[in-house]
């Protein structure tokens, strides 16, 4: 698919979300009709939060509906032609910058940085502060490196030939990433499975996999599933399982405050959806069983 493709598609995505006052919340609506509107209330909680007694949809109007969908494995393939596997505008803006532009996108996200820390009562020019906002600009470069990789530099030539069919599983990959909706730290571990139809994958590059979709601003659910679905497309397999284990900041340090607290998903195609057994030899391999 070329890019224009995408792009296509994705304004076709947006063409079709419904405008205001077109909404029915009837019960008499199709399934498909459903799973637009829950796809377009995601989409608007994210861009924006509801005042309550307010319909969404009032809200819909003035927001960028051609940027990046709420729900990119149902609206988008996780692989995409130019690789950003998730394209959005801000994406590949920062993926063609030239080296004044990247530093000049670091000059500005440490000015707002500046502002924040006098919001928050502090003297940004007292000495220990004096380098912060350059340096927190840096360490969110760095944290949402993601971005500016693509699924074909990752995966490189590292799909082989090759006649094993059995489960093939790396366990305890590290991730840190960042909750989307807090910007704060969540980080785990990660357990990817597959059962092979001809073709593996590098083991390494599982864990490249979870590298960069997970530095990137996320929700667990929706990083155990772009990794599950990228692995999917990439090799064929019969069948991958792939599990997150994080502890989520927002949660541990504000909020419900429950230190211990730790959040699972899972996501399973192919054969690990439909067969238990095969479901059951995965969990047992990862010691959960
Ligand atoms: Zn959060």
């Amino acid at each position: 698919m070329s890019l224009n493709d995408t792009l296509t598609q994705i304004n076709n995505d947006s063409s079709a979300l419904p405008s205001s006052g077109e909404i029915k919340l009837s019960d008499g609506e199709t399934e498909e009709q459903e799973q637009e509107q829950e796809q377009s209330e995601e989409q608007i909680q994210y861009h924006s939060p509801v005042p309550k007694k307010e319909p969404w949809y009032k809200k819909l109007s003035g927001v960028p509906l051609n940027t990046r969908p709420a729900s990119p494995y149902t609206l988008n393939p996780p692989i995409d032609s130019d690789g950003l596997s998730w394209p959005s505008l801000g994406a590949r803006e920062r993926l063609e910058s030239n080296v004044n532009e990247v530093d000049s996108r670091e000059q500005r996200i440490a000015s707002a940085v500046k502002t924040i820390l006098t919001e928050l009562g502090e003297d940004p020019d007292r000495e220990g502060l004096l380098e912060t906002p350059e340096r927190y600009a840096r360490a969110m470069l760095f944290f949402t490196k993601g971005y500016e990789e693509n699924i074909k530099d990752v995966i490189k030539r590292a799909v082989f030939e090759e006649d094993h069919d059995e489960m093939v599983i790396v366990k305890d990959i590290e991730i840190y990433s960042l909750c989307e909706h807090h910007l704060v730290p969540f980080f785990g571990k990660c357990h990817i499975a597959y059962i092979p139809n001809k073709k593996v994958l590098g083991l390494s590059k599982l864990a490249r996999l979870a590298e960069m979709y997970s530095r990137r601003f996320q929700v667990q659910e929706r990083l155990t599933k772009q990794i599950a679905i990228a692995l999917s497309e990439i090799l064929q397999p019969r069948g991958v399982a792939v599990v997150i284990e994080a502890t989520h900041m927002c949660m541990v340090s504000r909020g419900v405050q429950k230190s211990g607290a730790k959040t699972t998903t899972s996501c399973m195609l192919g054969c690990f959806r439909s067969h238990q057994k095969t479901r059951e030899e995965f969990l047992t391999l990862l010691g959960r069983n």
